[in-house]
């Protein structure tokens, strides 16, 4: 029995699509690359933009014939376009869909899995009650002793009502995982070769705000920190209002703790930001990359921007670009304004920037951005660096520095999963290249020398 996942969206989505394929797996399927292999196929979906939900219509429309093919394969739907509470429209959309799951939760497909498969009532009724066990991962097999980095959820859902978001409303309200959970999963990948985790949350160092007298993300770094064979630990997407001083301390004390902050500004304008709702102003973002750059210095940082939100002028787009210019961020994850249906924005503001103009923002915003970036990485060039190696790319092997940049390098010795030291011979935008320095990790030292 196999099964196939396509994935769209954030690293939330990735992170489920591997709960399932570990339910999956635990059910004895195995992982097919190809769609029209598959007994089970889940289609997890995105619909934070108008493009994404297109994407995710078409893919759930082209498979209507494999379903008519063979009846008895099964075709899952999952993630935001289906919510937390539901979308009974798919279900007309799509009479070949057999299961519509929430976002994060596998318990649906597995139910009617497990439901095809009964005999007795007592089964069935055993098998209805089966709960997906959370903390208690397995990486599908085709990933076994493969992956280097996984992604784990920390916090599930947002309670933020930022005006132009969809996702609080498809997610569900902010839910934090207990401390212990998460400590099992990570050792449960960890066991399994993992070596980085990146901690995930809609508003991540918000983490243990809705439980009452609950953990903070410091208490839980420190946990995760101490796991044995765990080498770092990352963490995304933070919220400006949240990163508190004990936050930046911990990150800049805790030696597995990497000098990665991701951290959205959204918009270059009071005005503009105030019609988000972000809650912030630019000054206040001013101050808090100011600050982190005092507790964590040269850390990557990580940006988000939307271009073309409602009234946004020619003057209110320039402010982002000056503040870009001026803040000189490692990564800028640019997006045109898309009115989602059942945001604030939508309903009561109209998308008067005209599609080509966001487009003509988006490129000025990108094409800077690129500038500054190349800026930023020149400074590597004639650096060391200790990079994490995750896999084979083409020949060469790919990994990342604690700062988040891609580096590739070339190497007979098998790599993957070393930290290494690399120096860095040449610097671009998007990656970088070196060669291993005399001096490697002390983990590969040992590994070469067994
Ligand atoms: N909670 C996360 C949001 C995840 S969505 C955060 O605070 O970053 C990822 C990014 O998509 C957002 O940061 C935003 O820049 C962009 N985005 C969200 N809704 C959008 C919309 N309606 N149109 C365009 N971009 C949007």
């Amino acid at each position: 029995m196999k099964y196939h996942i396509w994935t769209t969206g954030c690293q939330m989505n990735v992170a489920d699509s591997q709960r399932v394929g570990s339910e999956l797996e635990k059910l004895g399927y195995h992982f097919t690359p190809t769609v029209a292999d598959a007994d089970v196929i889940v289609l997890n979906t995105c619909v934070v933009r108008q493009s994404a939900e297109n994407k995710a219509y078409g893919f759930a429309s082209s498979l209507k014939p494999l379903k008519t093919a063979d009846p008895h394969r099964t075709i899952a739907l999952m993630g935001c376009m289906v919510g937390v509470r539901g979308n009974p429209r798919l279900k007309k959309a799509f009479p070949h869909i057999d299961v519509f799951m929430p976002p994060s939760e596998p318990g649906p497909l597995v139910n009617h899995l497990l439901g095809k498969e009964t005999l007795s009532e007592k089964d069935a009724e055993l098998k209805t009650r089966y709960a997906v066990q959370d903390g208690d991962l397995i990486l599908p097999m085709h990933e076994q002793h493969n992956l280097v980095t996984a992604h784990v959820p920390v916090v599930y859902g947002c309670s933020h009502v930022c005006t132009y978001c969809i996702i609080p409303a498809r997610r569900g309200i902010e839910r934090s995982r207990p401390v212990g959970d998460i400590a099992r999963e990570v050792r449960s990948l960890v066991a399994q070769g993992v070596k980085e985790v990146t901690l995930l949350g809609q508003i991540v160092d918000r983490y243990g705000f809705d439980v009452p007298d609950g953990p903070r993300m410091p208490d839980l770094l420190r946990v995760l920190n101490d796991i044995d064979g765990l080498e770092r630990i990352r963490f995304l997407t933070s919220h400006p209002n949240y990163m508190s001083d004990e936050l930046l301390e911990t990150v800049a004390a805790l030696p597995k703790v990497c000098e990665h902050i991701e951290v959205p500004i959204q918009a270059g304008h009071d005005e503009v930001l105030a019609a988000m709702k972000r809650e912030y102003t630019v000054d206040d973002y001013r101050r808090l990359i100011d600050r982190i750059r005092r507790y964590l210095p040269d850390t990557g940082i990580a940006t988000d921007i939307i271009v073309g939100f409602p009234g946004e002028t020619e003057a209110h787009f320039q402010g982002t670009l000056d503040l870009l210019a001026e803040l000189k961020m490692d990564v800028c994850h640019s997006a045109m304004y898309s009115p989602r249906e059942g945001t604030v924005s939508a309903k009561i503001m109209a998308d008067d920037v005209p599609p080509e103009e966001k487009k003509r923002r988006l490129d000025l915003v990108n094409q800077l951005q690129e500038e500054i970036v190349t800026e930023i990485n020149e400074k590597y060039m004639g650096k060391t660096v200790e990079v994490l190696v995750e896999d084979l790319h083409r020949g060469k092997w790919k990994g990342r520095t604690r700062t988040n940049k891609l580096v590739f390098f070339e190497d007979t010795r098998d790599l993957k999963g070393q930290r290494v030291n690399i120096d860095i011979e040449w610097a671009g935008p998007w990656s970088m290249r070196g060669k291993v320095s005399g001096t490697v990790s002390e983990s590969i030292t040992l590994t070469l020398a067994a």
